[in-house]
């Protein structure tokens, strides 16, 4: 046996700032006494993030799940209608249509990109269905396209859960250009974070102002001179029941600091891809889901699927990963499907998900962040791998 690791590798490594310049931007907040509600450091950052996702329309929010309940909350979908959606994903998407009082229908995923399948979305559409929340699994992009046509066929609300796809792009595009609106997340294991955070990206100005304000409890965004011009009374600010999903100074200040080290984050992960490609590639258990060439990677996970052979399958390679202190995770194992608060919907059925479940029981999530060039470390883990699988 190889020598484990002596300090746990996991499967990310949160991105951090440079510590002067952060503690001097920190320095800059405590002062100007104004810590929340969309400061100097908040409205700059909107902006930097906007130009640097090449995108017109943001709002930052305090976490990604707040900002993917309010997104749905802002589209005023009829109250028990059906969002169509991914099993293949993490809990927060299904939770954000149930906390909406809307009911998750789970469709299929695509063998190939594991995003929800298009096919079965349409199979799964009834009179009550009201939208698709699809997910852009590990920065693979839902086939858009194909989506968009049946919103339109259907009349049919279109959300993507973005959390894993900071930067892709389709055809030099952010991803988030399509559907009515898309979230990303900046939770600290995201590839860009605010330690917690999150962002919507939309197109349509009306729905916009609606974020703003369910932000903000539902008070209008008025300004003063409005107010005395039009005369609209106090009692009138508040016409709907939002919520507080407001960004700080601090995480703010965070993200513009993480803004300008996340490229070479991601120049780095593409080193560490490279390796883990050369090493892995002639490993005939292993195989390794390939981006389409239009698309650009997000480098926010980096998967493997494991053809299960005798007793060498997904769940003996990371029993035997922990054992070197290597711990990758099975995201997404078990399905959102088989949780105890979805397992009874008629879409959960094990046979309703044939694909789902071989995914979810095949695929690992290997060690991924650029800090794995140091110290040999990427190959070791390689050379660990490759002796468990031989
Ligand atoms: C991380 C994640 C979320 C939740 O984001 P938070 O910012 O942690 O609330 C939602 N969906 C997916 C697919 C995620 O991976």
């Amino acid at each position: 046996m190889l020598k484990p690791f002596d300090n746990p590798i996991f499967v990310t490594q949160p991105l951090i700032p440079e510590k002067k310049k952060l503690f001097k931007r920190f320095e800059e907040v405590i002062e100007s006494n104004w810590l929340t509600n969309i400061g100097k450091q908040h409205i700059f950052f909107e902006k930097e993030l906007a130009n640097y996702l090449k995108i017109k329309n943001i709002h930052l929010f305090n976490n990604g799940t707040i900002a993917l309940l309010i997104a749905l909350k802002a589209l005023q979908l009829p109250k028990n209608s059906e969002v169509i959606t991914t099993p293949f994903t993490f809990a927060a998407t299904p939770h954000s249509i149930v906390w909406n009082s809307l009911k998750p229908v789970f469709a299929d995923i695509d063998k190939n990109t594991m995003t929800i399948s298009v096919q079965e979305i349409e199979r799964a559409i009834t009179k009550k269905t009201s939208a698709v929340l699809g997910v852009h699994v590990y920065g693979f992009p839902c086939d858009v396209i194909g989506i968009s046509h049946l919103a339109k066929k259907y009349n049919l609300k279109i959300i993507y859960d973005a959390a894993h796809a900071f930067t892709t792009q389709i055809d030099q595009k952010s991803i988030c250009e399509w559907g009515d609106v898309s979230m990303l997340s900046f939770h600290a294991t995201k590839l860009f974070n605010t330690i917690e955070g999150g962002a919507l990206i939309y197109n349509d100005a009306d729905l916009g102002k609606k974020f703003y304000e369910l932000r903000n409890f539902g008070i209008k965004n008025i300004k003063n001179q409005e107010v005395i011009k039009e005369g609209i009374k106090t009692k009138d600010f508040i016409q709907e029941v939002g919520i507080n999903g407001k960004m700080n100074e601090l995480q703010s200040v965070w993200g513009i600091e993480t803004l300008k080290i996340v490229k070479k984050e991601q120049e780095d992960r593409e080193n560490v891809r490279k390796i883990y490609i050369s090493e892995l590639s002639s490993i005939d258990q292993i195989s390794i889901p390939r981006m389409p060439k239009n698309i650009t990677n997000s480098y926010q996970y980096f998967p493997v699927s494991i053809y299960p052979k005798k007793k060498l399958s997904r769940d003996y390679l990371y029993n035997e990963l922990l054992k070197y202190n290597i711990y990758c995770r099975k995201y997404f194992y078990p399905l959102c499907s088989e949780f105890e608060c979805y397992k009874n919907l008629s879409s959960a059925k094990k046979k309703n998900l044939p694909i789902s479940y071989q995914v979810a029981n095949n695929i690992l999530c290997l060690p991924f962040y650029g800090a794995l060039l140091k110290h040999g470390t990427i190959q070791k883990i390689c050379k660990i791998i490759r002796h468990i699988i031989p």
